[in-house]
C-alpha cells in the first residue's frame, strides 16, 4: 500500500531531526523573568523582520491575535474584518469574551476590505479594531497587494480605529509577492505570525508592535496563561525556521501551482487565479459531491484533503510534500472524485 499523501493542512508537518537538534541545543532560562536568551533573541529577530520596535513570543497565533485585540480595543468597540477571517470564524468568540468587541464581518473579494467599506461603517471609531488577514486563509491563501493594504489601513486610521494584521502566513505572502514582510506589518499597529504552519515548527507564534504595545501585551500573555518558563526550547525551533524554512516556501507555492494546473487539466474544478501561495481549492458543487463523501473517497485512494470553506476542499502543500506526491495526487484526485481524464470543467 502506497503511503498516504497528507494535504489537509500545512500544520501536519513534524519537526525534522535538524530542527530537533536546534531545540535540544537551546540555551534557556525563565521566560517570565525575561531571562530566556533564545526567546529574547527570537523576539529581537521577529521585531526586526516585521518592522516594529518589539515582539512577544506566544504559544499560538490564536493567543497572539487575542492578546493583540485585548491590547488594542476598548470594550464595546467594533471589530471589523472580512466575514471569513480567522478571528471571526475560528477563535470561538474570543474577541467578545476577551476584549469586549462587537464583531462585524463584511464580504470582500479575496478577503480584502476596501477603504469605502471601512469608511462607510457606522460605529467604527476609537476603541475599535480593523483586522486584516494576509495571506487570507478562506479565499485560498490570497496575498494582499501592498497598496490595497496601505489604503485599508489609512481608512481605518481615518476613522480612529486600530489595525491588527493577522499574518499567520505572512511569510507565504512575502515569498509569493517578493515583498519584505515589514512592508505590510509595519503599517499595522500589531501583527501576528504563526510558526506552526508552513514554517514547520511544532508550535509558536509572535506578536509584534510598538514597545509600549508589547509591554501591555505582556499583561495579556500572563492573563491567558501564555507566560512560559524555558520557552527557548521552542524559540530555537522558530529561529531555525527563520533561517531555513522561509525561502523554501517558494517550493510549496510552485507545487501548489503545479497541482492546481494538473487537476484543472484533468477536469477537476479548481480556480487557478486564486492559487497564489500554498493552497489549492477544489469546488465540490460542479461534482455534485458532499464534503464528507469527497473526503472519504479521497481517503480510500490515499489522499487526505482538508476544508477551505463551505463547498470547497483544500489541498495544502508543505515541508513534507514532495514532487512525487504531487504527481501521484494529480493522478489519484480526479479518479477519486469521479472526474473522467481529459474532461474540462
Ligand atoms: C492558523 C491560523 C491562526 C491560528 O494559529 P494557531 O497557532 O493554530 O493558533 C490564526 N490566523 C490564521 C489566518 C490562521 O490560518
Amino acid at each position: 500500500m502506497a503511503p498516504v499523501i497528507d494535504l489537509r493542512s500545512d500544520t501536519v508537518t513534524k519537526p525534522t531531526p535538524e530542527m530537533l537538534a536546534a531545540m535540544a541545543a537551546a540555551e534557556v532560562g525563565d521566560e517570565q523573568e525575561r531571562e530566556d536568551p533564545t526567546t529574547n533573541e527570537l523576539q529581537r529577530r521577529a521585531a526586526e523582520l516585521l518592522g516594529h520596535e518589539a515582539a512577544l513570543f506566544l504559544p499560538t497565533a490564536t493567543m497572539a491575535n487575542q492578546v493583540a485585540l485585548r491590547t488594542l480595543a476598548r470594550p464595546g468597540g467594533l471589530l471589523v474584518a472580512e466575514e471569513r477571517t480567522h478571528v471571526l470564524l475560528y477563535e470561538w468568540g474570543g474577541p467578545a469574551i476577551h476584549a469586549g468587541l462587537m464583531a462585524r464581518g463584511l464580504p470582500a473579494e479575496a478577503g480584502r476590505l476596501t477603504p469605502a467599506q471601512i469608511l462607510g461603517l457606522e460605529g467604527l471609531g476609537p476603541g475599535g479594531v480593523v483586522v486584516l488577514e494576509n495571506t487570507h486563509r478562506d479565499s485560498g491563501g490570497r496575498v494582499w497587494p501592498v497598496e490595497d493594504f496601505r489604503a485599508a489601513v489609512a481608512a481605518a486610521r481615518e476613522r480612529g480605529a486600530a489595525v491588527h494584521l493577522d499574518g499567520a502566513r505572512l511569510f507565504n505572502a512575502s515569498v509569493a509577492a517578493g515583498v519584505a514582510p515589514a512592508e505590510w506589518a509595519s503599517l499595522a499597529d500589531s501583527v501576528t505570525v504563526c510558526f506552526s504552519k508552513g514554517l514547520g515548527c511544532p508550535l509558536g507564534a509572535v506578536l509584534a508592535g510598538s514597545a509600549a504595545l508589547v509591554e501591555e501585551a505582556w499583561e495579556g500573555k500572563f492573563l491567558f496563561g501564555g507566560a512560559l518558563r524555558q520557552s527557548g526550547v521552542v524559540a530555537a525551533a522558530m529561529l531555525y525556521a527563520l533561517e531555513r524554512n522561509v525561502e523554501r516556501l517558494a517550493e510549496d507555492h510552485a507545487r501548489a501551482r503545479r497541482l492546481a494546473e494538473g487537476l484543472s487539466e484533468a477536469g477537476v474544478p479548481v480556480d487557478l487565479d486564486a492559487v497564489e501561495t500554498n493552497f489549492v481549492g477544489i469546488e465540490l458543487a460542479p461534482l455534485a459531491l458532499s464534503e464528507e463523501e469527497a473526503v472519504a473517497r479521497l481517503r480510500e485512494r490515499g489522499v487526505l484533503l482538508g476544508y477551505l470553506r463551505p463547498g470547497v476542499l483544500r489541498a495544502a502543500t508543505h515541508l513534507d510534500v514532495s514532487d512525487e506526491d504531487i504527481d501521484r495526487a494529480i493522478e489519484l484526485v480526479p479518479a477519486a472524485l469521479g472526474v473522467t481524464t481529459g474532461a474540462r470543467a
